[in-house]
């Protein structure tokens, strides 16, 4: 008889379910979900039950020790979120898990699970049948799309198919059938390890026109270690000078790197292309590449925190640690 594979089910909160904890999550699973015990052996944890807007990234650091801790006990993870940060957990997952041979798949809901018209049914069945393959990645499969997760965004506040992944084609389908792509997946060497390193002050900035100086008076430079500004199109900072122009090398003189994310959902930086862009990179911007800002603010937050000197940061930028870039 062929073994059952067993699954760590791990409940963060969102819509998808606050309930207090392990065990009442999972009388609520077992009561609404009964046909999950025929795909594998389900054990639960609670490490916390939060709105995910309120998570931080000591959360995720929690969430990574939990899985490396277990990791030989299971041979996949399921974790249950909102939907607001998922995105940013999952790429935290994908880095801070370095070298990952397992599933950890992220799932959630757009409607709670004991609620009439819930796709959380769906979607949790679905994540658990993608946890027991060979997917050796950090996934979310919501509405019937499996996407890497350091890949994907929030796309929709009322479809169920509610992320989607501009930059990147999706791991796999859940429809009739369940279809992966193990060409598109990640193919590992290295060791599995933990790489808990976070530095959480990093600031998320939005160019707009006329961003600059007098926007940002009052900021605490000390409170800010990086920077990772949204630009326009392919990574174009303004020209002119004056006030309202972004103080970026400023900021760059002050050891505090400035990562530049694309100011569109498809497509990538490409400082050559225009005088803004050219004018970003020699000013010391580190291009972000095809990344979702999501997966460039925590790739920031963990390459401050595995930095030994600031040129670090910028090679990191330069690498691709979990598919999180082309
Ligand atoms: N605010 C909720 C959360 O992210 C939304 C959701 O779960 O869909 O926790």
């Amino acid at each position: 008889m062929v073994r059952k594979r067993s699954i760590l089910l791990i409940t963060t909160g969102g819509t998808f379910g606050m309930l207090p904890d392990a065990r009442g999550f999972l009388q609520g699973v077992a009561k609404a979900v009964p046909e999950l015990r025929a795909l594998a052996r389900i054990s639960v944890a609670a490490p916390f039950a939060l709105d995910s807007s309120s998570m931080v990234p000591a959360h995720w650091a929690t969430l990574a020790s939990l899985i490396a801790d277990r990791m030989d006990d299971f041979d996949g993870f399921v974790v249950t979120h909102g939907t607001d940060t998922m995105a940013y957990t999952a790429s935290a997952l994908s880095y801070l898990l370095d070298n990952l041979r397992k599933p950890v798949i992220l799932t959630g809901s757009q409607r709670p699970l004991l609620e009439i018209r819930t796709d959380a049914r769906a979607n949790l069945i679905d994540a658990v049948e993608v946890a027991i393959q060979d997917l050796p990645e950090v996934a979310i499969c919501f509405g019937g799309l499996v996407l890497r997760g350091n890949r994907a965004r929030k796309w929709s506040l009322t479809d169920t198919r509610a992320f989607q992944s501009p930059n990147f084609p999706a791991l796999g389908e859940v429809g009739a059938k369940l279809i992966l792509h193990p060409e598109r997946m990640l193919r590992r060497s290295g060791r599995f390890r933990l790489r808990p390193e976070l530095d959480p002050k990093v600031l998320h900035l939005r160019l707009a026109p006329g961003l600059g100086g007098s926007s940002l008076e009052g900021l605490d430079p000390a409170s800010v270690h990086g920077v990772v500004l949204e630009a326009f199109g392919a990574g174009n900072v303004p020209l002119l000078e004056g006030r309202e122009v972004f103080p970026l090398s400023a900021f760059v003189a002050r050891g505090v790197p400035v990562v530049i994310v694309a100011g569109a959902e498809h497509g990538a930086v490409d400082f050559a292309l225009y005088d803004g862009g050219r004018r970003a990179a020699h000013e010391g911007a580190i291009s972000a590449g095809d990344m979702t800002a999501e997966a460039a603010v925590v790739k920031l937050m963990a390459a401050l925190g595995r930095a030994k000197k600031p040129a670090d940061v910028g090679r990191a930028f330069a690498e691709d640690w979990a598919g999180e870039r082309s």
